[in-house]
């Protein structure tokens, strides 16, 4: 027998559950409308929120990047791979986010990674929101401090953690997403703030899915709450909205200067390609620019998500274009994808374990580069859909 055979058990396992998957594949750019598969379809899925992923502007600064640079950093920041770009990308970052200053990494993955590890240890308490995304509770296991879980959005469960437990450690860290990617719900930052005064507790908000989103022309959620100042640590990542690939804490100068000490990502792992960093410059000096963008989302958004609810679709909490279109049961989740996709209109089935059992959605992200054509034909699709599954 085979020493890798017990990998076979493991996929058969996920083949007996229903939860065993291949990759769709893209053969064009992440646009409105994509090839999936050899098939075209209404791209209802992505991040690239503003359709800065294939705006002109910004293909073009990566390409000149590229005539300039090369293709590759050829190190690690720490030695040569600390190109100009990435400087002049954070101080943009800087001036764009109103903060002191912005540390970038190779994505918001490696940042959440790199920077929770390095600010906590031993003897400090780390307390998380029970929907964190993935990346915050790994970064959390790499720490050497204790951790501990409210309930999702709970400020009560919150407060009596800090309550129990905040004299028992030097530091305690409160951590949560700005939005949460799975019910585009924001968190309570205003009152997070609030019991971090009391009880001296830090504050990091990972605003993933805020950034180019929330806030005037994408500031983030912190604007969105008008809190600039009173989070110690804000996460932004430059993979979603900003169309491109990295991610960046903006935080205090002192912290920056630890964090190329100590964010292992930063040590270990090469830095930004300069095409990458080109782009995301064009980008953020494009939303510095006009608020067009961050508008043209927000009327997308808002007029897809009304004529959902008027045929009769439950979504959820939502207070973003992230537009969770609530099915319930898995099977039936995955099966209403599929008629989408029949119908031409890409939309990913979520199903336990990513959510939780019973809770399948089909997952709506909107972009500012969806024409009314395109929605008017999805939300068309969704009518069908939904009336063939006995959904609406
Ligand atoms: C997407 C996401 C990340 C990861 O960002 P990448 O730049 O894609 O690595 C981190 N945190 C949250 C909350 C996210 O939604």
């Amino acid at each position: 027998m085979s020493k890798l055979a017990f990998i076979d058990e493991k996929l058969n396992e996920l083949k007996e559950q229903g939860v065993y998957r291949t990759l769709p594949i893209n053969y064009g750019p992440c646009t409105n409308v994509i090839n999936l598969n050899g098939k075209e379809v209404i791209n209802l899925s992505s991040n690239n929120y503003l359709g800065l992923a294939n705006h002109p502007r910004v293909k073009k600064a990566s390409q000149d990047a590229i005539e300039k640079y090369g293709v590759g950093a050829g190190s690690v920041r720490t030695i040569v791979g600390n190109q100009d770009l990435l400087e002049i990308l954070e101080d943009l970052l800087a001036e764009f986010k109103h903060e002191e200053a912005v540390m970038c990494f190779q994505s918001g993955l490696n940042c959440n990674i790199g920077t929770i590890q390095a600010i906590t240890d031993k003897g400090d308490l780390i307390i998380s929101d029970a929907l964190n995304h993935a990346s915050i509770i790994d970064g959390v296991r790499l720490s050497k401090a204790d951790r501990a879980v409210y309930k999702h959005n709970d400020m009560e469960d919150l407060e009596r953690i800090l309550k129990e437990k905040r004299h028992d450690y030097n530091n305690v860290l409160i951590i949560t997403d700005g939005v949460f990617s799975m019910d585009g719900d924001l968190a309570p930052l205003p009152e997070i703030v609030k019991l971090a005064k009391t009880y001296k507790a830090l504050t990091y908000v990972d605003d993933a899915h805020g950034s180019g989103v929330l806030g005037k022309s994408g500031r983030g959620t912190v604007d969105h709450f008008k809190l600039h100042g009173e989070i110690d640590f804000i996460v932004g990542t430059l993979s979603k909205a900003i169309g491109v690939v990295g991610g960046y804490v903006a935080t205090k100068k002192n912290v920056k200067e630890w964090l190329l000490h100590r964010a292992r990502p930063l040590l270990f792992s090469t830095a930004l390609p300069p095409a990458a960093t080109a782009a995301t410059i064009e980008s953020v000096k494009i939303l510095m620019e006009t608020e067009s963008y961050t508008e043209k989302l927000w009327e997308n958004a808002n007029y897809f998500k009304q004529a959902l609810k008027a045929f009769g679709f439950n979504i959820g909490i939502s207070e973003t274009p992230i537009t969770p279109v609530m099915i319930g049961e898995e099977a039936k989740t995955m099966a209403f994808s599929k008629a989408l996709l029949e119908e031409g209109v890409f939309v990913s089935g979520i199903v336990f374990p990513t959510v939780a059992k019973g809770k399948g959605r089909c997952r709506v992200m909107i972009s500012a580069s969806h024409t009314k054509e395109d929605l008017d034909k999805a939300i068309a699709a969704f009518e069908r859909v939904g009336k063939k599954l006995d959904v609406i």
